[in-house]
C-alpha cells in the first residue's frame, strides 16, 4: 500500500525534512523502501591493527594514547588509537569540540574507514568513530549507506526506511512459476536483504550489483518498464486511423522516375511501412538508417501512399535548412507527379504565413514540409493521414506528443540518423516499431578521417587549396563554445576572415544560425551549386544536408563535441564518388572523455557501432537527450551491462500480458502508479 509523505511522518516532521526525501524522489513509503543503499560499511567485525592494508575499508577498536592539534601543514587533530597489535593514526582536517573530547586519551573508541599509507604509517583521514566499552556488542548487518542530500543525515533516512520495511507489506507481484522458472529470488527477501545484509553476504555482489537481491530489483524494473511500454502499444491497435491502401499509382511514378535503384533495405523498410499504413490502428514507426543511407526517399514513398488515397502529409524537420533542403528536394521529384507542397516555418513573413496555413487548410496541398512551426496550434490539417518526423531525436516528447494531436489520428512515421543502439531501442522505445536500413547505397567510398593537431593548421589549408583548386568543395565547421550562440559566431566570423585572408584565390562562403533564412538559403545554394569552394559552417548544417560534390571537412575543436555530432557532420561527406577526408582538428589538453570519444570517431565509420559504443561512454539519459525530454531513466538495471534481464523482462512482459493479467496490474500499480508519463513516451 502506498501512503503520502505526510503520513509517514506524521505531526512533527518539518516541512524542510519532507522537502529533501522529495528532492531524493522519495515521495510515498514504497519510495522509501526502494531507495537502496549506494555501498555498505562493515562494522560486524573488527580488525587488528597489524593486519591494516592499505586501501581497504577497515574497522578497529582500541584506546586512543595519542591525541593533538597541530596547525602545520594545516590545522588538524592528529590521535594515535592502539590495540594489542599496533597502532593506527587517526587525522582530522575539520573536527568539532566534541569529537576532540570524544578522541582524548584513554578513550576506548571503534573506528571505520579507508586506510591509507601515511607520513607515520597507516592512518585513516576523517574515520567514522564511536565510543564504545567492552561490551558494547557488534552490528548484525552490514551498514547500509544510501544516496541522500545536503543537510538529510544517513541516521534520518535510515531510521525512516527501516520503519517502511517494518510497515509495509512486500507483496510478490510475480507468479510464482514464473519465479521459479526465472530463478529468481522473491521481493520482500531481496529488498530486505539489500537494506539489512547478513554480515556474510558478499559485499563486492552488492556493491556490483550483481547478488541475487540486486538482479530481483533490476528484473522488476525493467519488466515495469516493459510492461508499460506494451500496454501502451497494445492501446495503440485499439485506436482507429485511416487505411491508406498502397495504389502504387504515384509510388510506381516515383521509382520509374528516380536515377537509381531503391537498395534492398530501402525496400524492405518501405515494405514494412507500407503495410503498416494499410491498418485501421495509427503506425508509429521509427526508421533507423545511418548517415546517408537514403532514408528521406523511403519517407517519400511512404508520403505518395497517403497522398494516393487522398489524405494530406505533414514532413518536419528540427531546422530550418533541413526543412527547406527536404521542401527543395521534394519538390524536385513531386512536381512532376502534379504535387505541390506547401512551406511552413518559423521566419516566413506574415503574409506569407497565411497563404501557407490557408493552403494547408483549405486542403489545397497534400503535402506540408516545414520545422516545428508546422505543429502550432493554428496549424489545422483537415485529412492529415501521415506525420512524418525527420531526426526524431532533435524533438522532445512533448512535441511528439502534440503531434499525435493534430486532425484526429494520423500514422507516424520517425527517422533517426543517431542511429539507437539495439538494447536502448529495446528499453526505451518498446512503444514503437523499428525498420532498420542496414546498407548504404552502393558506390559509397568510405570517408578517410585523421585526427590533427592544432599547431597544424596550415599543413591543413594548403591541402583544402589544392583539392578546391581540383574541383572538390569543402565544409569548415566550427563548434558551439560553452553552449553560448554569441561566442559561436564570434569564433566563426573571425574564422571566416582568416580564411579569407588565407586563401585569396578561392570562394570562401558562410553560413550560421545567425543569418536571416534568405541569406542561408543564399549560402546553402551557392554551395550546392559549386560556386563556392570552402563553406564555413556552425553545427547548423549537422543533420540531413546533402552536397555530394563535397568531399573534404575540416572540424575545429573536435574535442568538444559528441560522437553523434562528429558522426553526424562526417556524414555530410563522402556522399560522392571522391575519396572524401574529414579532419578533426584538436587542441591540448584533452579530457579522458574527449580522447575516448576521438578514438572511437576516428576507429568506426559505422553509426550503429559508433552509437553503441557512445552508450557505454555515457549512458542512456545522454544519448536520448533525456534530460530535456523528460524520458524516466531506469534507476537501478543499466541496459548497457544488464542486457540479459533486459531481453528476459521483454519476454516476460509478453507473457504476463496474456497470461497474468492481474499480477501485471499489480506490477505496474507498484512501479509505474505515481510516473504516468512513463505509459505516455
Ligand atoms: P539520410 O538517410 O542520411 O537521410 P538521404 O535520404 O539524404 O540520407 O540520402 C543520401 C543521398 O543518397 C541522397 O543524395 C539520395 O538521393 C541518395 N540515395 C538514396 N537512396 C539511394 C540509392 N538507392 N542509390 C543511390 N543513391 C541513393
Ligand atoms: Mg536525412
Amino acid at each position: 500500500m502506498k501512503c503520502s509523505l505526510s503520513n509517514l511522518f506524521p505531526g512533527s516532521t518539518p516541512s524542510i525534512t519532507l522537502a529533501k526525501f522529495k528532492k531524493l524522489g522519495i515521495h510515498n513509503r514504497f519510495d522509501l523502501v526502494l531507495h537502496l543503499p549506494s555501498r555498505y560499511e562493515d562494522e560486524t567485525r573488527i580488525s587488528q591493527i597489524s593486519e591494516l592494508k592499505q586501501g581497504t575499508s577497515a574497522h578497529v577498536e582500541g584506546t586512543i594514547i595519542y591525541s593533538e592539534v597541530t596547525f602545520r601543514p594545516r590545522l588538524s587533530l592528529i590521535c594515535q588509537l592502539q590495540d594489542h597489535s599496533g597502532i593506527v593514526h587517526l587525522r582530522f582536517l575539520n573536527f568539532y569540540p566534541t569529537q576532540q573530547k570524544q578522541l582524548k586519551v584513554g578513550q576506548r573508541i571503534r573506528a571505520l574507514g579507508e586506510v591509507r599509507a601515511g607520513y607515520w604509517g597507516m592512518e585513516m583521514v576523517h574515520p567514522k568513530c564511536r565510543s564504545v566499552v567492552n561490551s558494547t556488542p557488534l552490528k548484525q548487518t552490514l551498514t547500509p549507506v544510501y544516496p541522500t542530500t545536503a543537510g538529510l543525515q544517513q541516521t534520518t533516512l535510515h531510521r525512516h526506511i527501516q520503519a517502511a520495511l517494518n510497515d509495509i507489506e512486500l507483496s510478490e507481484t510475480l507468479p510464482k512459476n514464473l519465479l521459479s522458472r526465472l530463478k529468481l529470488s522473491g521481493f520482500a527477501d531481496s529488498i530486505h536483504l539489500l537494506h539489512n545484509p547478513p554480515p556474510d553476504t558478499d559485499k563486492d555482489t552488492l556493491i556490483g550489483r550483481i547478488h541475487p537481491a540486486w538482479q530481483r530489483i533490476k528484473f522488476d524494473e525493467l519488466l515495469a518498464q516493459q510492461l508499460s511500454m506494451r500496454v501502451h502499444y497494445r492501446q495503440r491497435l485499439n485506436r482507429n486511423a485511416p487505411r491508406l491502401k498502397a495504389l502504387g499509382h504515384l509510388t510506381r511514378q516515383l521509382l520509374r522516375a528516380l536515377p537509381f535503384s531503391l537498395t534492398t533495405a530501402q525496400q524492405n523498410t518501405y515494405l514494412e511501412i507500407s503495410h503498416d499504413l494499410e491498418q485501421p490502428y495509427p503506425m508509429q514507426r521509427l526508421l533507423q538508417g545511418d548517415v546517408g543511407s537514403g532514408k528521406t526517399i523511403v519517407a517519400l514513398l511512404a508520403a505518395l501512399q497517403a497522398i494516393e488515397n487522398g489524405y494530406q502529409v505533414a514532413l518536419m524537420a528540427p531546422t530550418e535548412i533541413l526543412a527547406e533542403q527536404h521542401y527543395h528536394k521534394l519538390c524536385n521529384w513531386l512536381f512532376p507527379l502534379g504535387i505541390s507542397p506547401a512551406w511552413l516555418s518559423g521566419s516566413l513573413r506574415k503574409k506569407e504565413k497565411q497563404e501557407a496555413l490557408n493552403k494547408i487548410a483549405q486542403g489545397g496541398t497534400q503535402l506540408a514540409i516545414g520545422t516545428h512551426a508546422l505543429f502550432q496550434n493554428q496549424v489545422l490539417f483537415p485529412n492529415l493521414g501521415l506525420i512524418i518526423v525527420d531526426e526524431q531525436h532533435k524533438f522532445g516528447v512533448q512535441q511528439r506528443l502534440s503531434l499525435r494531436n493534430k486532425g484526429g489520428e494520423p500514422h507516424q512515421l520517425m527517422m533517426s540518423a543517431t542511429p539507437i543502439p539495439r538494447t536502448l531501442a529495446m528499453s526505451y522505445y518498446t512503444d514503437l516499431d523499428i525498420s532498420v536500413i542496414d546498407e548504404l547505397p552502393p558506390g559509397r567510398t568510405p570517408v578517410i578521417t585523421k585526427l590533427v593537431h592544432d599547431n597544424r593548421r596550415d599543413e591543413v589549408l594548403e591541402r583544402i587549396h589544392q583539392a578546391c583548386l581540383s574541383g572538390q568543395q569543402a565544409y569548415w565547421i566550427c563548434p558551439l563554445i560553452d553552449g553560448s550562440d554569441t561566442l559561436e559566431l564570434q569564433t566563426v566570423l573571425e574564422t571566416h576572415q582568416h580564411l579569407v585572408q588565407a586563401l585569396p584565390d578561392l570562394r570562401v562562403d558562410l553560413i550560421h544560425g545567425k543569418l536571416d533564412a534568405a541569406n542561408k538559403t543564399r549560402s546553402m545554394t551557392a554551395f550546392k551549386m559549386g560556386e563556392t569552394h570552402l563553406l564555413i559552417a556552425t553545427t547548423v548544417i549537422e543533420v540531413g544536408v546533402d552536397v555530394p560534390n563535397a568531399s573534404i571537412m575540416v572540424i575545429e575543436h573536435a574535442e568538444r563535441m559528441g560522437l553523434a555530432q562528429l558522426h553526424q557532420l562526417r556524414g555530410r561527406i563522402g556522399r560522392g564518388t571522391t575519396q572524401s577526408l574529414c579532419i578533426l582538428l584538436f587542441q591540448e589538453p584533452l579530457s579522458e572523455l574527449a580522447r575516448a570519444r576521438l578514438k572511437i570517431i576516428y576507429e568506426n565509420t559505422d553509426g550503429f557501432e559508433i552509437a553503441r559504443q557512445d552508450l557505454n561512454l555515457r549512458g542512456p539519459g545522454e544519448l536520448l537527450g533525456a534530460r530535456q525530454h523528460g524520458i524516466p531513466m531506469l534507476r537501478f538495471a543499466d541496459i548497457t551491462q544488464d542486457t540479459a534481464l533486459l531481453q528476459c523482462a521483454r519476454t516476460i512482459a509478453d507473457e504476463m500480458l496474456c497470461n497474468f493479467q492481474q499480477e501485471a496490474r499489480a506490477h505496474l500499480q507498484r512501479w509505474v502508479s505515481n510516473k504516468q508519463d512513463y505509459l505516455y513516451v
